[in-house]
């Protein structure tokens, strides 16, 4: 079994480990010698930034390693036991594998380990809920029809049908995701959409205000989770709402996966004895392979299980094997200790902003994440993104809610823990965070452009990038990433 634990991951095979990538990468620059620098220089940049991108983390080794295999040379459309291909009997190995750990991890009656991603994970939800849910003509059945043999009666009624099918989510820039029916995104055109958002005094999710959206709007889907909401979500109180209108209730918990198989959201706050449908991602706080899950109550799982060929295409049987390895990790006790830690060290940042009053969206956190309003150091999301990355700190620029400064300049930075949490910092290296942060973003002014203020130029005090990156580079190297590690 792998060994991982919060203070970096995978020490008692550093030596093995480093053996397989000087060879791989050895067997790599006999093709491409660039591609090989290029996977050099990314492990030399990600050792050397404070990561604090929310959505991302450090795979452990075995994770990474599963997934340079032949198992990508296979094709395997179908489910386990029922493939459009010939000889997918290891895959069926690896796919039963994968969601056998999701099911167990999660506690949930069935998992679906194909989905390429996040947003496909949400597809295939999508059109499974419509397949189990929409009484047409028809609708069910065309599920079980391979997609070559709809005809045009069957498309045009489809079309009919899921055109009048309405969605709620939470809206983009309270921190919902753009495939919760923002209109940009094919879930906001597939769907007649509309979206809650938080309390503008508070910013937290106000119940009463969602019951009385849902109840106006009827929605046949209603969807709970998020991607820039720094607070944790009551999925009993909104399965009561979705309820009450005979809604299906579906949870993308794709940023907080980690946390659920990490115990630190239990009960009310786990989404899957609560949800009919559940959807992550697998690589953000979940740390493993680029990846999604789809979880599913008896109802939905037949419908699910048709994503592929009706959503997806080709299973990535090589990363469901990583999935499946990276799932196992996460079944192990250390992955609880390390969830833990890593709401810890979001509670330790929020509280090191706060008291160098600095301001926050919601006043705080009790997830992993934390999201700061930079309008009070005078910058716009765009312009602090820039000056904490000129100083080697990685984060990204994130609507804050009823942004002044829209979507594109934004006027928030979020942070997760997540990543620097794998890499060993406890809760006094994300008070220095912290620290460095303040540092940067009070030492940047914004510059003008040719019509007045820019929203994107800016200058930094001399010297700060500086002096922020060698105190950066002390906390990277008292915790380093993937220790003993060398290529
Ligand atoms: C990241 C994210 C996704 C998309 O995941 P991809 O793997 O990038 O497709 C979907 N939903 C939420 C809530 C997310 O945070």
């Amino acid at each position: 079994m792998t060994a991982t634990s919060a203070k970096g991951q995978g020490i008692e095979y550093a030596d093995t480990a480093s053996e397989a990538y000087r060879a791989a990468l050895r067997v790599i620059e006999s093709v491409e010698p660039r591609i090989a620098e290029a996977t050099r220089k990314e492990l030399d940049d990600q050792r050397h930034s404070l990561k604090l991108i929310a959505s991302e983390n450090y795979a452990s080794p075995a994770v990474l390693l599963t997934m340079g295999t032949w198992f990508s040379d296979k094709y395997a459309e179908g489910t386990v036991g029922h493939r459009f291909y010939a000889a997918c009997q290891n895959v069926d190995t690896v796919e039963a594998l994968a969601a056998e750990h999701a099911r167990e991890l999660f506690g949930a009656s069935y998992a679906y380990a194909q989905p390429h991603s996040g947003i496909d994970a949400n597809l295939v939800a999508y059109w499974a809920i419509l397949a189990t849910r929409v009484e047409t003509p028809g609708l069910a059945e065309l599920g079980s029809k391979h997609i070559n043999d709809l005809s045009e009666a069957d498309w045009e009624s489809l079309r009919a049908k899921l055109g009048n099918q309405k969605l709620m989510g939470m809206s983009l820039d309270t921190g919902g995701h753009l495939t919760h029916g923002f209109r940009p995104n094919i879930s906001g055109k597939m769907f007649h959409q509309r979206q809650y958002g938080t309390n503008p005094e508070t910013g937290f999710i106000d119940y009463d205000a969602v019951a009385a959206a849902v109840r106006e709007f009827k929605p046949l889907i209603l969807v709970a989770g998020y991607s820039a909401y720094p607070r944790r979500v009551n999925f009993a109180k909104m399965r009561e709402i979705a309820d009450e209108v005979g809604a299906t209730f579906m949870v993308d918990m794709a940023h907080f996966a980690g946390l659920v198989a990490g115990k630190v959201f239990t009960g009310d706050e786990d989404p899957v004895p609560h949800a009919h449908v559940v959807t992550t991602t697998t690589h953000k706080s979940l740390r493993g392979p680029r990846g999604g899950l789809v979880l599913a109550t008896e109802e939905y799982a037949p419908a699910v299980d048709k994503g592929c060929p009706m959503v997806l295409g080709g299973p990535l049987s090589h990363v469901m094997a990583a999935k499946a390895v990276a799932l196992a990790e996460a079944r192990q006790p250390e992955f609880r200790t390390y969830a833990q830690a890593v709401a810890d060290n979001a509670q330790s940042l929020a509280d090191g902003f706060v008291k160098r009053d600095a301001s926050l969206v919601t006043g705080g956190t009790d997830n992993h994440l934390v999201l700061l309003d930079v309008t009070s150091f005078g910058l716009t999301g765009r312009q602090a993104e820039s000056a904490l990355l000129d100083s080697g700190i990685v984060t990204n620029r994130n609507a804050i809610p009823a942004d002044p400064n829209g979507a594109w300049y934004t006027s928030g930075i979020r942070f997760g823990t997540p990543a620097l949490t794998t890499r060993g910092f406890g809760a006094d290296e994300f008070d220095r965070v912290a620290e460095l942060v303040v540092e940067v973003l009070s030492n940047t002014q914004p510059a003008a452009g040719p019509n007045g203020p820019s929203k994107a130029k800016y200058t930094l005090a001399d010297g700060t990038a500086d002096r922020v990156r060698a105190a950066a580079a002390e906390l990277l190297e008292a915790n380093p990433l993937y220790p003993g590690l060398t290529l």
